[in-house]
C-alpha cells in the first residue's frame, strides 16, 4: 500500500512538473500525430535532441506522410537521414512505413503487440507510441528512465545489466498504473532524465520528486548508477581516395549490405583492421591531402585522404556535387569530402 501511495505521489508530481517544464519540441503538439511520433522516436534513439531538431522538419518536408516514406527510394531516405548516424534506424523506419502501409492501411497500430511486430520497433518505441499518441496505460523504459528509477530507489547496480533493466520495467509499470495520464507520465520521466536527473551535473534542486528520492536522501546521487565499464574500441584504418573528373564530378562507390555504414556512399575507400593501407594498395603517385580520426560507438577510425586521378571506375560512378548532396553519406565521409572542397 505504501509503495502504491509513493508511486501515486511520484507520478502526480511528474505530471504537473511536465506541464510547465517540458521543452518545446516540434513533435510535441496535441493531439500527437502517430507518423510524426514514429519518426521522432526513431530519430531520437541514441541521438541528441539538438541534432534531431536539425533533421526532423526537413525529413517531414521530404516525406510528409507515411505513404510518401513507404514509397520513397531507400537512397533518398538515407540521404535525408545523413548526419544522424546509426543508419540502420533509417532503413528500419523505411521498412516500418512500408509494413504499416501494407499491413495496416497506413494507420500506425495502437497495441504494443502489433507495434512490436513492425521492423525497428522495440518495446520502448511501442510503449512510447501506445502511451503518448494513443494514451494507453503502457510503460516505457530507456536509458534515462533506468537511471531515474535507480536514483529514486538508490539501486546501485550496473545500469545496463539485464536484471536492472527488467527491474526498471517493473517500476515503470507501477508508476504508469498509478498515473492520471500515462503518456504524460512517461514523457515526464524521460524529460526528467534528459534535463534534470542527468548522468552528470545533476540538478536535484530543480527536481519535482526530490522528496521521494532515496539516492538524494543517502547522498549517493553521483555514484548511482555506477559508471559503465568501457569496452575498448577497435581501430580501423581507412585510405579514402578522391578522384575528380574534368567535369568536377567526384568518383563515388556504395558500401556493402552489412556492417559499418552499410549501403552508405563514399569516395573509394580501402580499409584495414591492423594497419594503414600501403601506397602500393592506394597508388604510388597518390597525394596525401588530409588525415583525421573519427570515432563511432565501437570504433576508432583513422582516415587518410588522398587525391589520385588514376583509380579504377569499376563498380563506381562519377557524381556531381548536387547528386552527392542527395546521397546517404556518413559523417566520416562528409569529413573526407570537406577536406577536398573546403
Ligand atoms: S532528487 Fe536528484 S537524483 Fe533524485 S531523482 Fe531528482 S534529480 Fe534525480
Amino acid at each position: 500500500m505504501a509503495d502504491r501511495r509513493r508511486a501515486k505521489s511520484i507520478s502526480t508530481a511528474l505530471e504537473s512538473w511536465f506541464a510547465h517544464a517540458a521543452r518545446d519540441l516540434p513533435w510535441r503538439f496535441e493531439p500527437r500525430d502517430p507518423y510524426m511520433s514514429l519518426v521522432s522516436e526513431l530519430m531520437l534513439q541514441q541521438t541528441q535532441v539538438s541534432r534531431v531538431l536539425e533533421k526532423f522538419e526537413p525529413f517531414l518536408e521530404r516525406f510528409p506522410s507515411i505513404e510518401d516514406l513507404a514509397n520513397a527510394d531507400e537512397a533518398d531516405v538515407l540521404s535525408e537521414w545523413s548526419g544522424l548516424g546509426y543508419y540502420r534506424r533509417a532503413r528500419m523506419l523505411h521498412a516500418c512505413a512500408q509494413a504499416i502501409v501494407e499491413q495496416h492501411d497506413g494507420e500506425v497500430p495502437r497495441d504494443v503487440e502489433s507495434l512490436c511486430a513492425l521492423p525497428g520497433i522495440g518495446r520502448y518505441t511501442a510503449g512510447a507510441i501506445a502511451s503518448m499518441v494513443y494514451g494507453d496505460r503502457e510503460p516505457l523504459v530507456d536509458g534515462n528512465v533506468v537511471r531515474v528509477m535507480q536514483r529514486l530507489h538508490n539501486n546501485p547496480d550496473q545500469q545496463n545489466d539485464p536484471k536492472t533493466v527488467k527491474w526498471a520495467w517493473e517500476n515503470a509499470t507501477e508508476l504508469v498504473e498509478a498515473s492520471e495520464e500515462p503518456g504524460v507520465l512517461n514523457e515526464a520521466l524521460m524529460e526528467l532524465g534528459a534535463t534534470v536527473c542527468t548522468p552528470k551535473r545533476i540538478r536535484c534542486d530543480q527536481c519535482p520528486v526530490q522528496k521521494h528520492c532515496k539516492a538524494f536522501d543517502a547522498g549517493t546521487t553521483e555514484s548511482v548508477p555506477p559508471p559503465k565499464p568501457r569496452a575498448k574500441r577497435k581501430e580501423l584504418f581507412c585510405a579514402s581516395v578522391v578522384c575528380i573528373d574534368s567535369k568536377d564530378r567526384v568518383l563515388m562507390e556504395q558500401r556493402g549490405e552489412d556492417g559499418l555504414w552499410a549501403r552508405m556512399w563514399q569516395v573509394p575507400t580501402i580499409e584495414r583492421e591492423d594497419r594503414a593501407p600501403t601506397t602500393e594498395e592506394i597508388g604510388d603517385t597518390a597525394e596525401l591531402i588530409d588525415s583525421f580520426v573519427h570515432q563511432t560507438t565501437h570504433r576508432i577510425v583513422r582516415f587518410d585522404v588522398y587525391r589520385f586521378d588514376e583509380i579504377s571506375t569499376r563498380d563506381r560512378s562519377f557524381k556531381s556535387r548536387s547528386q552527392i548532396d542527395r546521397l546517404g553519406i556518413s559523417n566520416a565521409q562528409m569529413k573526407v569530402l570537406t577536406s577536398v572542397f573546403e
